[in-house]
């Protein structure tokens, strides 16, 4: 491990600070940080110029808490961020890089909590503070000395802070702090407006640039397929079947589903494992080996489990859940097309997740095209591809080692030599589908397998309505707060509104109030369950049954 962390143990960091990097699972220092973080250390004012995802926090985080004196109990940091959740992750950040540095304390100062508490902390001596400046300022109006010993200054995402207005409020803080500080100043953009601040409150700063946008990505073909919620295991499968790839990470979103997906993969003879927070670290290290050296082909993992996680064989990331945000998608497309190699990153798309899949390509630069479920066809012929493959490297020396053999048995049973090398491909292939109309009975995903965007959508949302005209009604809007689901389960099976209720109320543990709507039809019933936890309700309710028969609850979506 100390050999992979030499990036970061050249850079003159405080040793607990580089120890608790190390401990964060960081292994090489990002662009930004290599160049900035001897900037910061030296003392230098400095403007810091990077898109989201670079890895600036740390790139100004580490330095800073290698230069303060955690003795010294007074503010002597100051963050400025624009918003409230930018204050709390960089307020984060510092406590898990000041994890082995006691008695540094920092506090987050934004709008919308309680002022008291927040000054008192600043007093009770928090050496980094990270504030929005509208809530320092008015801190400020109550103790205008309560910056006076600020000896690092830091604009995080400046250009963000002017745009929401806080030029003023920035004057006024600047003029709070002593003349002697260092300033660093982080921008993706460096419109005019920032140049000026620069001008008049940086003293010669040195200028870090890193050329963005797709540094990450480019070596990285990105793809996304839009899909179901319900569908996305039977994707996944499909998608692999055509995939050519040497080793695969999986991204979903809890621990649950890396368990699922990995046995569902296992089941289908894929040398499959999830890697997620529970599994243990020695466990979780075997598993990264083994994808390694290939006896794993296929890792489903958590974000926070997949963390640095860095394997030269794997070719393809897949986004099965998506990620929460930009920088996490470019981070977990960044496990491929390492080493100047080129990888293929999959993006599975409900059709809420639309928007999402916009702001990954604006971020990141690039256009993520759409690819549709591979259908039965394009299955086969990948099989047959893969058959192919493993039997011509066999042809050559064949007829020599095993032909007499074959003469023998084709004499012997009585058949023709292409009867008995079609037997030897049934027991080789161990009863594979291998042709059109078994591919499709063995795979029955989604009618036409293609039209897998919103002409799918619109036909899954017609279901109901095709299942008998007498049922054809306008949809009634769901209640607030409630998503509306779907059992197959109706009138037909003998059951009524009341069971159903009964069945939920019992097993899912909730309240009559929780649940809206029922409607039982012929063929299918509608049920309005609350929109919080309905995933958890609805693992809870996997196995239950209804008048003797499997309920297999699911969101049932109109969108
Ligand atoms: P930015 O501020 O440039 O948008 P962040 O500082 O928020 O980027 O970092 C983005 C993500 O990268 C965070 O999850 C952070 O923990 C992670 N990160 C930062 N530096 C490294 C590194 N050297 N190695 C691995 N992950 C890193
Ligand atoms: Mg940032």
């Amino acid at each position: 491990m100390t050999q992979e962390n030499g990036g970061f143990a050249a850079l003159d960091l405080h040793p607990n600070v580089l120890a608790a990097v190390i401990a964060t699972g960081y292994e090489e220092p990002s662009a930004i940080q290599i160049q900035a973080i001897p900037v910061i250390l030296a003392g230098h004012d400095m403007i810091g110029q990077a898109q989201t995802g670079t890895g600036k926090t740390a790139a100004f985080a580490l330095p800073i808490l290698s230069r303060i004196d955690p003795a010294k109990r007074q503010p002597q940091a100051l963050i400025l961020a624009p918003t409230r959740e930018l204050a709390l992750q960089v307020a984060t950040a510092f406590e898990t890089y000041a994890k082995q540095m006691p008695g540094v304390n920092v506090i987050a100062v934004y709008g919308g909590a309680p002022m008291g508490p927040q000054l008192k902390a600043i007093r009770n001596g928090a050496q980094i503070v990270v504030a929005t400046p509208g809530r320092l300022v008015d801190h400020l109006r109550r103790d205008e000395k309560v910056l006076s010993t600020i000896q690092h200054l830091v604009l995080d995402e400046a250009d963000e802070m002017l745009k929401l207005g806080f030029m003023d409020d920035l004057e006024v803080i600047f003029k709070a702090m002593p003349e002697s500080r260092q300033t660093v100043l982080f921008s993706a953009t460096l419109p005019h407006s920032i140049r000026s601040i620069a001008e008049k409150h940086l003293r010669d700063p040195k200028h870090v640039r890193i050329e963005t946008k797709t540094q990450t990505v480019t070596a990285i073909e990105q793809v996304h397929l839009m899909v179901h919620a319900d569908q996305k295991q039977a994707a996944v499968l499909r998608l692999l079947e055509v995939e050519e790839f040497d080793a695969l990470i999986g991204f979903v979103r809890t621990k649950q589903a890396t368990l699922d997906l990995a046995s569902a993969l296992e089941a289908k003879g894929y040398k499959a494992a999830a890697l997620n927070g529970d599994i243990a670290q020695n466990q979780r290290e075997r598993v990264i080996e083994s994808l390694k050296d290939g006896r794993l082909d296929i890792v489903i993992a958590t974000d926070v489990a997949a963390r640095g996680l860095d394997v030269p064989r794997i070719t393809h990331v897949m986004n099965v859940d998506m990620p929460y945000d930009p920088e996490s998608y470019v981070h977990r497309i960044g496990r491929t097309g390492r080493a100047g190699r080129t990888g293929r990153a999959l993006l599975l798309v409900t059709p809420r997740e639309r928007r999402m899949l916009q702001v990954i390509e604006r971020v990141t630069g690039q256009k993520v095209g759409e690819v549709k479920l591979p259908d039965a066809q394009q299955v086969l012929d990948a099989r047959i591809k893969k058959l192919t493959n493993s039997l011509a490297p066999l042809v050559a020396d064949a007829e020599a080692s095993h032909g007499e053999l074959l003469d023998r048995l084709t004499a012997d049973i009585g058949c023709s030599p292409r009867a008995l090398a079609a037997a030897l491909l049934r027991k080789a292939t161990n009863g594979q589908a291998l042709t059109l109309a078994e591919v499709e009975r063995d795979q029955p995903l989604v009618p036409g397998g293609s039209s897998s965007g919103p002409r799918e959508r619109s036909e899954r949302s017609e279901r109901p309505d095709r299942e008998g005209s007498r049922e054809r009604r306008a949809p009634v809007p769901v209640g607030e707060g409630r998503a509306r689901c779907r059992t197959a389960l109706g009138a037909r099976d003998g059951i009524a509104a009341k069971n159903l209720l009964g069945a939920i109320l019992n097993e899912g543990g909730l309240v009559r109030e929780a649940i809206g709507r029922i409607q039982v039809r012929e063929s299918f019933s509608l049920v309005e369950l609350p929109e919080e936890g309905l995933e958890n309700l609805l693992s809870k309710l996997k196995d239950t049954r209804v008048g003797g028969k499997p309920l297999k609850l699911r969101r049932y979506r109109e969108d």
